[in-house]
């Protein structure tokens, strides 16, 4: 039986740089990349807070950058997803599809997924004033109107930072009630610069011909007017959901399905790590990622000192 030294759940910032910490250790990682490979740098354009490119890069380069730089130490990559996990005993189980790996560490990089509204244009308008990150995003849009969809403390974050750039930031919520804590909705109320659209869902946003938002079809769902309305940017405040089902009943998650760890990476088995936006709700950059990632690593490398079989 083939048991793998380091498997790594995940290809986006934390995957990648948990597989170059563990391939430069000489463990030979085995990274698998999920059904979003590259995470969510992978769908973004411009990223300007990566540090050590004062001009920014592109999202897919700085992810292809950062596999390459792995793979260059002996990291391996495949494209496939885990079904199912055994933590019971070691070596791990892993189900990717017909096949199964074993492991004798694990690291869980397996990111959070940004939710979407399915709107009918919103996929191919992504990159291109369609976006679920506003400290991503936002600069590109300075002296521009932009909207943020969502009543949670999300959108009220969002909408504030984005009133640094934006001229006017449109608060759109479906319904006239708010999930988003007292402070935060006072906050974005307060703000001059914000205005909000209740009782309003989205029904697509245009123009793919162009390729940049230019309105948004709203649906006031009182009177049941729906109408075009003109914006730059459409901003998702709507929640993520991180990729941690498959761990139910085997490792510990908060009430929103994110892995509990401590000590930033460890879970309760021992030789499984966490990393990234599967666990982190708080921060959720890609420096940040990163920088969990590599801790991974460095306690994988441990454990499989401490524990050679
Ligand atoms: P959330 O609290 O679940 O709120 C999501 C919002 O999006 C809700 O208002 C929901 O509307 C709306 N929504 C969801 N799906 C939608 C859809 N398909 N169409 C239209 N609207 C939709 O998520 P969150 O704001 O990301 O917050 C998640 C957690 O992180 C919360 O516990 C929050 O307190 C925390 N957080 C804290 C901070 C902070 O303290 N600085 C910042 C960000 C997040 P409904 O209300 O109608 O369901």
């Amino acid at each position: 039986m083939d048991i793998r030294n380091v498997v790594i759940i995940g290809s986006g910032c934390s995957g990648h740089t948990a597989a170059l910490y563990s391939a430069r250790a000489n463990l030979k990682p085995l990274v698998i990349e999920g059904h979003e490979p590259g995470g969510q740098l992978s769908i973004t354009t411009l990223v300007e807070n990566f540090p050590g490119f004062p001009d920014g890069i592109q999202g897919p380069e700085l992810i292809e950058n950062m596999r390459k730089q792995a793979q260059r130490f002996g990291a391996e990559y495949l494209l496939g997803h885990v079904t199912s996990v055994d933590l019971s005993r070691r070596p791990f189980v892993l189900h990717v599809g017909k096949h199964q790996v074993h492991t004798k560490t694990l690291i869980i990089a397996s990111g959070a997924s940004a939710r979407w509204l399915g709107l009918p244009h919103e996929q191919q308008l992504i990159g291109h004033g369609v976006s679920s990150c506003a400290t991503c995003d936002g600069f590109f849009f300075s002296g521009k109107d932009v909207v943020v969809v969502g009543g949670g403390d999300t959108a009220m974050e969002e909408a504030n930072f984005l009133t640094r750039f934006a001229t006017k930031v449109t608060i759109i919520h479906r319904r006239d009630s708010f999930r988003a804590s007292k402070i935060m909705l006072e906050r974005a109320r307060k703000n001059p610069k914000i205005e909000f659209l209740t009782d309003t869902v989205v029904e697509d946003v245009h123009d793919t011909s162009k390729k940049e938002v230019t309105a948004l079809q709203l649906l006031n769902l009182k009177s049941n007017h729906s109408y075009d309305f003109p914006t730059s940017a459409l901003f998702l405040g709507i929640g993520h959901e991180p990729n941690a089902k498959m761990f139910e009943g085997q490792l510990d998650m908060d009430k929103d399905g994110y892995l509990k760890t401590r000590d930033y990476v460890f879970t309760r088995v021992p030789g499984v790590f966490a990393s990234g936006d599967v666990v982190d709700r708080r921060y959720r950059q890609a420096i940040t990622a990163a920088g969990t990632g590599c801790m991974a690593a460095i306690e994988s490398e441990r454990f499989l000192e401490e524990h050679p079989e």
